[in-house]
Formats: C-alpha cells, structure tokens, sequence
C-alpha cells in the first residue's frame, strides 16, 4: 500500500484551528489516559501521528475523531502541552468540510466572509418572505383569546390560522428536506472514504444489521461519554441535545399541536416538553459562554470563531423563542409578531449551516463513526477466524 504525503495538509489543517501540531513526541501518555480509546481504535496519537506525516487520505479514513468526546484529560495530562483533544476538534472541523462534498462547509469554516454573509442573506430572506406573504394586518391588536393571549397564527389579514400554520410548516420542511439531504449524502460520502475506500477491510454483511443498533443507542444515549471522567460534560452534552432535538421535531413534525391559538395552562405537556427543551439549551449555553470566558480548563483555553458563533446563534435562537413566549402570554401583539419574525430569522440560518455544514453535524457523524468503527472491528475479527484462528489452530 502505498502512502502518499501532502505538504500542505499542516498549512490546510492551520485554517481548521491548528496551533500546536509538532510539539508531540509520541509519548503515548494521551493515549494511555483517554477512557475511551480502545483496542484498535488507539487515539488520540495516532491522528496527530498521520496529521504531523502529512497523511491526508489517511486522515480522511480515520473515524477516531469522532469516537473522541473532548473530556480534555489528555490535554491535561499532556507533558508536551500539545493539547491533544484541541487537535481532535480540529480534526473534527477539517474532516467535517472533507466530507461535505459541497465545499461549503469549508468556507464557512475558513472565511467569515462566507459564513456571515450566508447567515446574512438567509435571515434576510426570512425578513423578506414574511413582509411579502405574512406582513403584520392593521388590525392585529385586537387578535387576543380569552385568556389575553396573542393569537399567533391570525396576524396577518385574508390568512386564516390554519393557513398560517401551512405556510410555516412548508417552509419548516422545505428547510429540513434540504437539511437531512445535505446531511444524509455527507455521511454516504462518510461511508465511501471510511469503509468503501479503505481495502484492508472487508465487512460481513451480517455486520451491517446486527451492528446498525449501536447507531441509534449511541444518538440517543451519547453513552460514551459518560466514560469520561467528569460526568457532568456528559449531563450538559444530553441535555443540549435532547433538547435540540425536542425543539426541532416540535417545530418541524408537531407544529400544528404546539403553536396553538390556544395557550395552554403551564402543566400541559406542550409547554412542559417547551420547557425541558429551554432549560436544557440554556444550561449548555451558561456552562460553555461561562468556561469559554473564564479558559480555567484547556479545552476552553482555544476557541475557533465558529465556536462562539455557535453559540451565539443558539443563544439568540433560545432567548427570541422565550421572548415571543412571553410576549405572548402577556397580550403584546406588535411585540409578539416582530420578535416571531426576528425568531426565525436567526433560527433557520443556524439550522441551515450548523446542520450539514458545522459544529451540529456532530450529531450525525459520531453515531455513524462508532457504527463505522464497529463494522471495521467485525472486519478484523472475521478475518481471524477465517485466516488466522485456523493457522494457528
Ligand atoms: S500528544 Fe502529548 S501525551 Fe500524547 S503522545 Fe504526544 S506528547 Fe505524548
Ligand atoms: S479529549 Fe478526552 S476523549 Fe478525547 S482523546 Fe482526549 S482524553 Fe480521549
């Protein structure tokens, strides 16, 4: 097998969030700590190891970083200050934009010009769409229920509410359509470079299905990070996702139950599952703006643009949702439908970029990898019974 050296990949790999990348002497000191690292899954040394080498289609075949959590014990422990979980989520970045066959998802990694000026122009859309087909009526101000809540779904004249819920609920799909595309034949091209292109392994079909649990156990679950030392990075990790994914099942598949004329008292599960789902995101957010500010940790020391960000969408995606909450409830009408507006105006670029193209595609890639990496595990160990086992017999 031949092995070809890119010179450029520490030049490429810089734009991802590289600093440190030739401090490391192989100690095997990270490796040795890490809680997750397994027989023949030995990281993270092995990938600083292919990324010092220049091994870029080596690189590309890798799933370890994404079996890695960034717990940081690592970096910690590192004698070099290498920073070893740094450089897994750099990895994590390039390899995102390697399988992103767009290209997008590199240049929104590497030029703030692309990045901002997509958030831009699709929150600009947002605005336009809305004065264009769903401007405020003049008449607004009396579209209370009895209760003195704003009727939501019956500020805009010659729409009915059940209209208004069509209209939004098409764009909420046309959004996740292009999303789960996006995203779906990333991982396909996830699976070509990790399993299709990589000849040393052969994987029994059988694999394929008695493997293809671990998928969704470790989606829902995330259990391996709660191998990790500190146990509380696993509780915020699952909190933010399953409250994420409440959030956008509510606002993509169970629309019509949830944005309601009627506003439901607070014991009601609509505002419950709303509830949990806000809690959960602004627990994450508090921890991580805190110890990004704060840098106590290494693994908060280094931050990539695209890290705040993130964050900062999330933050204004979650604090535009409790304001038109609250706006609501109090009968603010005006108040209701511009802060709505403004709402979906941050949300739908987040979701566009962060999804398929940045920090969120994490959430698909990392149950694929430990998928991937058991298939190649099921590969390694077909091959001892049927070559080695017998001639050791
Ligand atoms: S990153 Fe640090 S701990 Fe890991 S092998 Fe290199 S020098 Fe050793
Ligand atoms: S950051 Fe944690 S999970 Fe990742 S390689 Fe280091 S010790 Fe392992």
């Amino acid at each position: 097998m031949s092995l070809r050296v890119n010179p450029d990949l520490k030049r490429e790999l810089q734009k991802f969030g590289l600093s440190e990348w030739n401090e490391c002497f192989h100690c095997g000191n990270c490796t040795a700590i890490c809680p997750l690292t397994e027989q023949g899954f030995l990281f993270p040394r092995k990938g600083i190891r292919a990324m010092q080498m220049g091994l870029k289609d080596n690189l590309a075949k890798h799933v370890d970083p994404w079996l890695c959590y960034y717990c940081g014990e690592c970096s910690e422990t590192c004698p070099r200050d290498a920073n070893p979980g740094e450089l897994m989520m750099t990895l994590r970045r390039y390899l995102t934009s390697i399988y992103d066959w767009t290209g997008l998802s590199k240049k929104f990694y590497t030029s703030k010009f692309w990045e901002f000026g997509f958030i831009l122009f699709l929150a600009l859309l947002v605005i336009v769409l809305f004065y264009i087909f769903l401007p405020l009526s003049p008449n607004a101000a009396q579209m209370v229920n009895a209760s003195g809540g704003v009727m939501i779904n019956s500020l805009v004249d010659g729409v009915s509410p059940e209209q208004f819920i069509r209209i939004i609920e098409l764009g909420d799909w046309t959004m996740a359509i292009i999303v789960a595309s996006l995203l779906i034949s990333n991982i396909l091209n996830m699976f070509y470079k990790v399993i299709v292109s990589d000849k040393s392994v052969t994987i029994p079909f059988y694999a394929y299905f008695t493997e293809a649990w671990r998928l969704i156990y470790n989606f829902v679950t995330q259990a391996k990070f709660s191998k990790c030392d500190n146990r509380f990075y696993w509780v915020g990790h699952l909190l933010v996702m399953t409250g994420y994914s409440i959030m956008f099942a509510v606002v993509v598949v169970f629309l019509p139950d949830f944005q309601t004329e009627e506003i439901k008292e607070w014991w009601h599960w609509q505002r419950l599952l709303g509830y949990y789902a806000t809690f959960g995101i602004l627990f994450f957010l508090t921890y991580v703006t805190i110890s990004r500010i704060r840098k106590k940790e290494l693994k908060t020391k280094f931050s990539h643009p695209t890290d705040w960000l993130f964050i900062i969408m999330l933050g204004l995606t979650t604090i535009t949702g409790i304001l038109v909450h609250i706006f609501r409830i109090n009968g603010m009408v005006t108040a209701t439908y511009y802060t709505y507006v403004i709402h979906m105006a941050v949300l739908v670029p987040m979701i566009m970029i962060e999804v398929p193209f940045s920090k969120w595609s994490h959430l698909a890639y990392r149950p694929f990898a430990v998928y991937f990496a058991n298939l190649k595990k099921a590969s390694a160990s077909e091959k001892y019974k049927t070559q080695l086992a017998p001639a050791i017999g």
